[in-house]
Order: C-alpha cells, then sequence, then structure tokens
C-alpha cells in the first residue's frame, strides 16, 4: 500500500492525487523575476505594500499588514487587542491549532467550546453558555468562576472556508465586553450575509501557507479598518524600531514582517483569488452531489447566509452505514492514490493545551473522529475528482 505522508501544500508525488497543492499558473514568475532583477528581495518593497493594498481592498477593508505566517498575525493580533497574561479567550476545540498556540504566546489562556453540528464553527449557542453559565460579571468584568480568570476575548475560526455566524458572537461580544480578534486564515474568499470576510472583526487574519487557497510559500496578514491598529502592527512586525536611523526599539517587537519575494508571488496569486474560489466552489458542488447519496456519507454544506470559500472539502463518514470508519477509508483511498486527511484532534484534548478550561465538547469530537477531507485543490481535474468519488464509492460496505 502507498503511503503519501507527506504535509498538504507539498507538489504532488506522481500517481498520488493530493490533498491540496499550490497552483502557481499566474505571473509569479514575472513578480518573482522584477524583486530578483532589481534586489528588493527583503522585508521592504513595493510588493509588500502592494500585496496589502491589493489584499486588503480585495476583502473591503481599509489596511492590511503583511507578516511572515498566519500564526504571526494571529500573535500580533491578540497583542494588538490588548490581550494580556492570564486572561482568557474562547476558542472553537476544532480547529487547526495555531490560534489556541497564538493565545498562549501571549501569556492568556484558551477556553474551548464546541462547535455547531450543522456547519462546524464556533457555536453562538455554546459561547452564550459559557458567558453566561461559566462567568460571573464582578468589578473587574467577566471571570471564568471555575479558573478565576478574567474573559477577555473571544477568537472566531472560519474552518474550511466556511464563516462562523458572526453576528451572534458579535452581539455576544459586545455584551460582555469582549474584544474579537478572527481567524479567517482558512476562509479568504468567502463572504458572511453578503460581505467579506475581513470587514467583520476589528482584527481579522489570514494565512498563505502553502496549503491554503493563496500562497505566499509562506505567510499571513491582519487586515483591519482601524489606522492605529495598522500602524501598531506594523511596528511590532519590524522589532518596534523607533528611528529609521538608530537603532532605538520603543518596545519588545518581532521579526513578523513578509518579505517582497513573498509578497511578488502574492500579489500574483490574487489575481488568481477569484478564479480558485469559483473552482473550489465547483469543486464543493460535484462532490456534494456525488456522495450526497452514498449511504453512512454526509458532505459538508454551506449555511444559506453565507458564500463558503470550500477551502477544504470535508465528508462525516458514518461507520455503521458505510462500512468502515475514517481511518480505514484513509487509508483504502491511499490504496487508490487519492490523499486525504482527518480533521484535527479537538483542542481540548490536545497534549499542549491540558491545562486549559473547556465545556464539553460532543460535536468537535465526533467530527474528529468521522470527518474526512478530499482532494480539494484548484488544479484538480474532472478525471481525477472522478477518480476520488468513484474510490469512496467503491469503499462503501466492502
Ligand atoms: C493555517 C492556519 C493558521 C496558521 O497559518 P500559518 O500561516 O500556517 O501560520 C491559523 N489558523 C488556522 C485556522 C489555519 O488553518
Amino acid at each position: 500500500m502507498r503511503s503519501d505522508t507527506r504535509e498538504p501544500g507539498a507538489p504532488p508525488t506522481a500517481g498520488m492525487i493530493p490533498l491540496a497543492v499550490p497552483n502557481i499558473g499566474g505571473r509569479e514568475w514575472a513578480y518573482v523575476k522584477d524583486c530578483l532583477d532589481t534586489g528588493w528581495v527583503s522585508s521592504v518593497g513595493d510588493y509588500v505594500t502592494r500585496f496589502e493594498t491589493e489584499l486588503a481592498s480585495h476583502v473591503g477593508a481599509k489596511h492590511g499588514v503583511a507578516v511572515s505566517s498566519g500564526t504571526a498575525a494571529l500573535h500580533l493580533a491578540l497583542q494588538l487587542a490588548g490581550i494580556r497574561p492570564d486572561e482568557e479567550v474562547v476558542v472553537p476545540s476544532l480547529t487547526f491549532i495555531a490560534p489556541a498556540n497564538a493565545v498562549r504566546y501571549v501569556g492568556a489562556w484558551p477556553a474551548f467550546v464546541d462547535v455547531d453540528a450543522a456547519f462546524w464553527q464556533l457555536d453562538p449557542v455554546q459561547l452564550e453558555a459559557f458567558l453566561r453559565e461559566d462567568c460571573t460579571r464582578d468589578a473587574g468584568g467577566l471571570r471564568n468562576r471555575r479558573t478565576g480568570r478574567r474573559v477577555s476575548a473571544v477568537l472566531p475560526v472560519d474552518t474550511l472556508g466556511h464563516p462562523c455566524d458572526l453576528e451572534p458572537i458579535m452581539r455576544l461580544a459586545r455584551e460582555f465586553g469582549l474584544a474579537v480578534v478572527e481567524d479567517a486564515c482558512e476562509s479568504l474568499g468567502a463572504h458572511y450575509r453578503g460581505r467579506p470576510l475581513g470587514q467583520w472583526s476589528p482584527i481579522t487574519c489570514f494565512s498563505f501557507n502553502g496549503n491554503k487557497t493563496i500562497t505566499t510559500g509562506g505567510g499571513g496578514m491582519i487586515v483591519t479598518d482601524d489606522p492605529d491598529l495598522a500602524r501598531k502592527g506594523r511596528y511590532f512586525a519590524t522589532q518596534a524600531k523607533d528611528d529609521p536611523v538608530e537603532y532605538v526599539h520603543g518596545a519588545v517587537g518581532y521579526n513578523y514582517r513578509l518579505t517582497n519575494v513573498q509578497a511578488a508571488i502574492g500579489c500574483a496569486q490574487l489575481e488568481n483569488l477569484d478564479t480558485f474560489v469559483d473552482r473550489k466552489r465547483a469543486i464543493a458542488e460535484r462532490y456534494i452531489e456525488s456522495l450526497e447519496a452514498v449511504p453512512g456519507i454526509t458532505p459538508m454544506n454551506e449555511a444559506p447566509w453565507v458564500r463558503s470559500a470550500f477551502w477544504m472539502f470535508t465528508v462525516l463518514i458514518e461507520e455503521a452505514r458505510y462500512g468502515m470508519d475514517s481511518r480505514r477509508l484513509l487509508q483504502a483511498l491511499d490504496g487508490y492514490g487519492v490523499q486525504t486527511r482527518p480533521l484535527w484532534q479537538p483542542l481540548h484534548r490536545s497534549p499542549a493545551h491540558t491545562k486549559s478550561f473547556a465545556r464539553p465538547c460532543p460535536v468537535a469530537e465526533r467530527l474528529s473522529r468521522d470527518a474526512l477531507s478530499l482532494p480539494s485543490s484548484t488544479d484538480l481535474t474532472e478525471q481525477q475528482q472522478e477518480a476520488v468519488i468513484e474510490a469512496v464509492r467503491r469503499c462503501a460496505n466492502t
């Protein structure tokens, strides 16, 4: 049996249908060559500014601050939101680990709540239950009764290309005086109630890692409408350097800037973002049509109030009806040359976050056990997708 253990985002192995690979089909070469020819390769240059301006304008935000990764964007965003050590930040249990880690980088603690069963995003009902049942208000603000910590922010994560139900989350944040940092790293190009992600929270973070919808090799961005936050973000991402000549630093900053070469790739990728999202949506539509009739398979879907970017198409496998569980299907599909991946370990079960507070998260646990992401690259051919669908059908009740 073949075994493709490489990271999603790596170039395809011959014969394998990969989970998600970069699509470098635009002007990347030309823009990178321009950087090399002019010598503008490092963390200042026209492409950095251009990438920031164009991405922010694409999502309808006023400012963009390009950084070295989505994780760096989250770390900076939490610092800019004023999150302090020993405070708590509400994070969904079912997501990639980066947002929970970023909360720890500022010395705060994630408080995990469950996702909803229909669209798999941070559940506003669970958020509200946490705020009303597990917390009390006192002179210092909102406090988690069990941990005694001050609850100061919520970090909604738009996973798999699908936006969270942001309106009720924002309403609760206002009512309880919480800061909001949104992690849209997997969902660039998605819309919530007719408006792109990037306009809904005071600070939204994006990632341009190799497996994301657009890539710079590695990179991230903060977008915001607040000029002061953008200025501070840029300052902290540049070692908090106060003077263009003298090495005077007004605070402990970071080296989090994106390079001009990476931004050049980003500018070229951004020119294809709409095409990529259309393509992902077409792939999703075909998977849904072809797989929803397979007994024991439940394809992901989109809420009527969103336009999902369908970053990574994912299905649930109900072992009793399908005939095997998600991990056996992963192995079987590997044998057919199809690379798939389960979703994340629920973060309240992660050895990295055992000391954090968590409400019960049965939906996160079920999704983590039963979900499998299918090949979703924008350059997936019709024949390849047909082969994936055929393999999933063939494995049913065998
Ligand atoms: C990819 C991702 C990140 C981190 O982005 P990097 O650029 O890999 O650091 C953060 N949050 C989520 C939900 C992600 O999927």
